[in-house]
């Protein structure tokens, strides 16, 4: 296996409009850095303990994307450099991540993750939720944030159907929300279902085993 093998191979498949991110969770700083030289800049973790420890080992202009489900009381900790935090599920984390951005006197990009998986129960706003949030945010509420677009994690099936009605399900609220506020990002698809979501409208897809191999979860 070669990182750069895969890394060339995946930004050759993707359409020019379509970003990114480099999900890096469990490998180590030697393996981002490897695929930081080859010209990639933003990077993803689901952990801000993991994402804490790399962040000033690496190049100061990555574009961390935290992707994983975040406590509220742990945005203190990357309030300071994060890029975009992928996971708002709730008013509550946002309100705290618009608290903390302001105390460094900056704006921290957000996406708004919506719950699109019909059989696992993974972590994501219900619709109506996710539009209340949105609402309140035009409103003027979260000074100190940016919603620049929404993210969802498709079923982990082998029919591509359910997943592709996940994914324009997703698709369709985004151009529901973005008739009030233009939204740039649709951040859906992983190694195993990236063309599918990047047919389904997506603009931003995540990727980490295609391109660092299989996770170690065991040292
Ligand atoms: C781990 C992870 C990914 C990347 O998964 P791969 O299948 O390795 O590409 C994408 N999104 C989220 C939210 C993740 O936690």
């Amino acid at each position: 296996m070669s990182i750069q093998k895969n890394y060339e191979e995946i930004i050759q498949s993707l359409p020019a409009n379509v970003k990114l991110v480099a999900v890096s969770k469990t490998h180590p700083a030697e393996a981002i850095q490897e695929v930081y030289n080859l010209g990639q800049r933003v990077f993803g973790e689901n952990k801000v303990q993991e994402m804490v420890a790399k962040q000033p080992v690496l190049p100061n202009d990555i574009q961390w994307h935290l992707i994983g489900h975040l406590q509220s009381n742990k945005v203190k900790y990357v309030a300071e450099f994060v890029d975009t935090i992928e996971s708002v599920d709730s008013e509550k984390l946002l309100e705290e991540i618009n608290k903390q951005a302001a105390k460094h006197n900056r704006k921290i990009k957000v996406l708004l993750q919506v719950k699109i998986a019909e059989e696992d129960s993974k972590t994501g706003m219900e619709v109506s939720e996710t539009k209340e949030l949105f609402l309140k945010y035009l409103q003027g509420h979260f000074e100190n944030i940016e919603i620049t677009g929404l993210m969802g994690i498709g079923t982990f099936t082998d029919d591509t159907e359910q997943t592709k009605r996940e994914f324009l399900f997703l698709k369709r609220l985004f151009d529901q929300l973005s008739v009030q506020k233009k939204l740039e990002t649709l951040s859906m698809g992983m190694s195993g279902d990236y063309q599918l979501a990047i047919e389904c409208g997506s603009t931003s897809v995540r990727i980490g085993s295609s391109i660092f191999g299989a996770r170690d979860y065991s040292i």
